[in-house]
């Protein structure tokens, strides 16, 4: 009875998923690594939220920080202006990810993040007096978001298709994941670079001098944790460099520690020019994303000849409550080890998910950092139904997880302790043992 009555007027995520309003699960609260569901049951979040909270749920140093913003600046434009915590922020981010970047911008979103980086990468062609180079590479089974620019280089064909027509000139690079040759890998699978060598198919037929950018996420989340095979990103950024295209990672689930190390930039040594992120930004709580860039793509904005204007940001461009969050976070991640925790977890988090393998239905098994993609074999005619009966009793049984198709995609807060690793994965593999 606790469940409202009606959920018609309730249209939110917007898909045409109806189990939502038949059997709607509510959260009510989050503490630590549990929800608590509108019936007072504890459930384990195995995914973040949506891969989003790394430091867990309701963080109290994140919590009084978000608190004391709202009641000491609850909003300040920055345009032509700015507030301290904007560029206290900034900083902070600059050391965070090792000064590798010399720009940072604010959105609100993953969305907003990645089609700022696209119109970053466009503009700066331009600026250069390079306005030829409007073409954009994406790469099958990347998930950049719904804006327009996300949509148009992500590699989800039925989205593509409902919501086209999209931006033009767009290509796809092929994407990596091999199931025959990389089942039930663990880390980086082999194979090398060839894959990579696919952009060069791509700049024979269109030609370099064509082309902006490549955007790429370097282990591709919520299609189903592709994890790129070893020298893929490493061949990618040679080829953006010898052809003069800037190289775009999008960051939005692989920063933030999911691979045990700051950003996957860190992970997989290999440097794009521009980085897109959100999510753990803010440990999930006020919305908020960012893309980082090179120096030399901000100076090329600065130096831009007369005549060409530019104008992007957002009315929430680095609102204060975001930015609180953010600094709280970076102070969490350090005064709590979060980082440390994951990679001391790791091989434990490893084994766990290898433990799976032979489980009925279980087709493959994918991990890297504290992230797993476990693949089920599809009921013939029905695909995805499989993996959501078991989403559906785990909730029953007291943990989160989150399923694309049919693959199980866990990402827990890197707060854990050996006990929840053994909790969510005692309680999955009963659910598989029996699924239908
Ligand atoms: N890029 C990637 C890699 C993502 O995983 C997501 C969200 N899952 C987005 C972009 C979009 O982020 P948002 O939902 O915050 O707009």
């Amino acid at each position: 009875e606790s469940r409202p009555e009606s959920m018609s007027s309730f249209w939110m995520p917007f898909t045409n998923n109806r189990d939502f309003k038949a059997h709607p699960r509510l959260l009510v609260s989050a503490q630590g690594m549990y929800y608590k569901d509108v019936d007072g049951n504890a459930v384990l979040d195995g995914t973040a939220g949506l891969w989003c909270v790394p430091c867990g749920h309701a963080q109290p140093k994140i919590v009084a920080a978000v608190s004391e913003m709202v009641g000491q600046l609850d909003f300040a434009p920055t345009f032509q202006m700015g507030h301290p915590a904007a560029f206290d922020l900034a900083e902070r981010l600059m050391d965070y990810t090792n000064h590798k970047f010399g720009h940072v911008f604010y959105t609100n979103s993953g969305s907003e993040a990645v089609d700022t980086a696209l119109k970053i990468a466009l503009a700066y062609h331009k600026a250069r007096g390079d306005a030829g180079r409007t073409r954009l590479i994406g790469r099958e089974r990347g998930y950049h978001g719904v804006g327009f620019g996300g949509l148009s280089v992500g590699g989800i064909g039925p989205n593509r298709k409902a919501f086209g027509p999209l931006l033009p000139g767009v290509d796809h690079l092929p994407h990596t994941h091999n199931l025959g040759k990389n089942a039930f890998s663990r880390g980086e699978p082999e194979h090398g670079a060839e894959l990579a060598d696919e952009l060069e198919r791509i700049v024979a037929l269109h030609d370099a001098s064509t082309i902006a950018a490549v955007i790429v996420e370097p282990v591709a989340g919520s299609t189903g944790v592709l994890i790129p095979p070893q020298g893929y990103l490493k061949r990618l950024r040679e080829l953006c460099t010898k052809h003069g295209i800037l190289l775009i990672f999008d960051e939005v689930i692989t920063g933030f520690g999911r691979l045990t190390t700051p950003f996957a930039v860190d992970y997989f040594d290999v440097e794009p020019d521009m980085m897109t992120t959100a999510k753990g930004l803010t440990n999930g709580t006020v919305p908020m994303g960012a893309v980082f860039s090179k120096k030399f793509i901000h100076d090329a904005f600065m130096e831009a000849p007369a005549g060409i204007e530019l104008f992007h940001g957002y009315t929430y461009s680095g609102h204060p409550l975001a930015c609180a969050a953010s600094i709280a976070t970076l102070e969490v991640f350090k005064e709590q080890g979060i980082l440390e925790n994951a990679k001391s977890l790791q091989p434990y988090w490893e084994d766990a998910v290898h433990s799976l393998r032979g489980l009925p239905h279980v087709i493959d098994i994918r991990t890297i950092g504290l992230v797993a993609g476990i693949e089920l074999e599809s009921i013939p005619g029905k695909p995805g139904a499989r993996a959501f009966a078991a989403f559906k009793q785990a909730f029953a049984d007291g943990i989160l997880i989150r399923t694309t198709g049919d693959i199980i995609a866990l990402s827990p807060p890197l707060v854990l302790e050996k006990k929840h690793i053994d909790e969510l994965f005692g309680k999955l593999a009963a659910v598989l043992k029996n699924l239908d």
